[in-house]
């Protein structure tokens, strides 16, 4: 498809679900003007790029987070390291989600270079009769430029999640994948029974690296207790799922990994390098699967 042509077809699709943004300014309707921009009724407006995605942040944030880091990310999400945890994503959703087969929204908030929500929803059209709408929706353009280069039927917008651009409960689904969270607008823009699924990583997660990075420092041990009672004091914990499982990573994914891990940056020059020349190495994925729903007092 030609970047023209995808321009056009995603300015039609975010003309078909307008009514599901908002303004992030001022918070009024906004609708698709001249298949070209998102125009809020006092004016505030939000191109639509060549390649089809909206940016809806008035300021760019200061990140670290550059192209190369979600080149890495794409390549590794790509690649089937994360099939197992795709597949509990996808089994926590069909077992809740209400049966008479309705149209399904899903945002996937800080949803990077998009391969995971791709993924989640190729699943489900397979595995169910759901019709659904995609939304990817991160702070970062490197990222969401990414995800819109690849042909699909997804929304992507860049957008700040402290500040989302969309109106109140419009979505059945929230995922929440190994990135940072906003309740208060995670609980905005849920519908009543409507779900919340946040990956976390658990203790051993990629635990082969930190032992290499980390020996005999305390940053070896990592626990995710304190993010989890935080959503626990948020949403109610209806499942949690532990997703563990060993990779075998040949050389050229290990500098992947080592690329788009935080762990590695506080590491020495030496300790990377050492890491880098492996041919292959075991490595440990390990994840927690929350599956949360609105607590009485907040619906
Ligand atoms: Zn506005």
């Amino acid at each position: 498809m030609s970047k023209n042509n995808r321009k056009i077809t995603s300015a039609r699709l975010l003309s078909e679900y307008e009514d599901l943004f908002r303004c992030p300014i001022c918070s009024n309707p906004v609708e698709v003007v001249n298949l070209r921009s998102l125009i809020c009724s006092n004016g505030h407006c939000y191109d639509i790029s060549r390649q089809g995605y909206v940016n809806l942040l008035s300021h760019p944030p200061k990140t670290k987070y550059d192209e190369k880091l979600f080149e890495s990310r794409r390549m590794l999400n790509q690649s089937g390291f994360f099939d197992p945890l795709i597949a509990q994503i996808c089994e926590n959703m069909l077992d809740e989600l209400n049966p008479a087969g309705k149209f399904i929204k899903i945002l996937d908030a800080g949803c990077g270079e998009g391969s995971h929500l791709s993924n989640i929803q190729q699943r489900i059209i397979q595995q169910s009769q759901y019709k659904l709408l995609g939304i990817g929706v991160d702070i970062s353009k490197e990222g969401i430029h990414m995800a819109s280069r690849s042909p699909s039927t997804t929304l992507w917008c860049v957008a700040d999640l402290a500040k989302c651009p969309f109106t109140d409960k419009p979505f059945n689904v929230i995922l929440n994948i190994l990135s940072p969270s906003n309740y208060s607008e995670f609980h905005r823009m849920l519908e009543d029974d409507g779900m919340v699924i946040k990956v976390i990583p658990g203790s051993k997660y990629l635990q082969e690296l930190r032992r290499m990075f980390y020996n005999q420092t305390d940053r070896t041990m990592y626990t995710n207790e304190n993010t989890l009672e935080l959503f626990k004091r948020n949403f109610a914990l209806v499942d949690i799922k532990p997703v563990q499982y060993g990779v075998t990573m040949e050389n050229k994914y290990i500098e992947q990994l080592v690329h788009m891990t935080p762990l590695s940056w506080g590491a020495s020059e030496e300790l990377i390098q050492q890491v880098l020349g492996q041919d292959r190495l075991e490595i440990t994925f390990d994840f927690s699967v929350l599956l949360g729903k609105k607590m009485k007092a907040h619906t």
